[in-house]
C-alpha cells in the first residue's frame, strides 16, 4: 500500500466556497474511483487543517502540502496569491502615462528654450527679458509663466490623465486575491 500526492487548487477567497468545492470534488471522485486505496482525493474525504500561509506562488503552496501533509489525515488546504493581473495592467498604463507627461512637458520646455528671438516679454509683469537671463519657461521678475494658454492645457491634462491612472493602480494594489491548495497524500 502506498500513497499518491493529490492536490486541487481554488481560485476562491473564502474558505466555506473552498470547502463546498473540495466536498464536491471529493464526491466526484468516490464516485469515479471508489473509496479504497484509489490514490485519488476521494481518499482525503475532507478539509482536515486550514492554513493560511499567503505563499507567493501556487506552486509554493503545493509543494508545501506534499512536505508536510501526513498519509491518513484528511486534505490540508493551503492559500496563496493569485497574481494580481489587472494591478500590473493599471500599474502599465500610470507608467505609460506618466512618461508622456514628462515627455511633453520636456519638449515644451526644449521648444521654448530654443526659441531663435533675443527676448521675450512677459505677460504678466510686462516686463521685455533678454533671453540670456531666462533658463526656465517662468518670467525670472515675477515668475509668471512664459508658456501659452494652449501649452498648459496640454500640459495639465496629461498630468490629470497620469493621475487618474495612478489613482486607479492604487485602487488596485489594495485587491488581494488569494487562493487555496488543497490535498496532500491519498492511501493508494
Ligand atoms: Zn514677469
Amino acid at each position: 500500500m502506498g500513497a499518491a500526492f493529490c492536490c486541487l487548487t481554488y481560485n476562491f477567497s473564502h474558505k466555506e466556497e473552498v470547502k463546498t468545492a473540495f466536498d464536491f470534488d471529493v464526491q466526484r471522485s468516490l464516485t469515479q474511483s471508489g473509496s479504497e486505496y484509489s490514490g485519488e482525493i476521494g481518499m482525503l474525504q475532507k478539509i482536515s487543517a486550514w492554513k493560511d500561509l499567503r505563499l507567493a506562488t501556487q506552486e509554493e503552496a503545493e509543494k508545501f502540502i506534499e512536505n508536510n501533509h501526513e498519509k491518513w489525515d484528511g486534505a490540508m488546504a493551503v492559500s496563496f496569491h493569485i497574481p494580481n493581473k489587472y494591478k500590473s495592467k493599471e500599474d502599465a498604463k500610470a507608467q505609460k502615462l506618466y512618461l508622456a507627461y514628462q515627455n511633453l512637458v520636456r519638449e515644451i520646455n526644449k521648444r521654448f528654450l530654443e526659441r531663435k528671438s533675443l527676448f521675450i516679454g512677459c505677460k504678466h509683469c510686462k516686463s521685455r527679458i533678454s533671453m540670456k537671463f531666462v533658463s526656465s519657461t517662468t518670467c525670472p521678475l515675477c515668475s509668471g509663466s512664459f508658456l501659452s494658454d494652449t501649452d498648459k492645457k496640454r500640459i495639465e491634462k496629461a498630468e490629470a490623465k497620469y493621475r487618474i491612472a495612478n489613482d486607479a493602480a492604487k485602487v488596485a494594489s489594495k485587491s488581494e486575491d488569494i487562493g487555496w491548495a488543497v490535498g496532500g497524500w491519498a492511501s493508494s
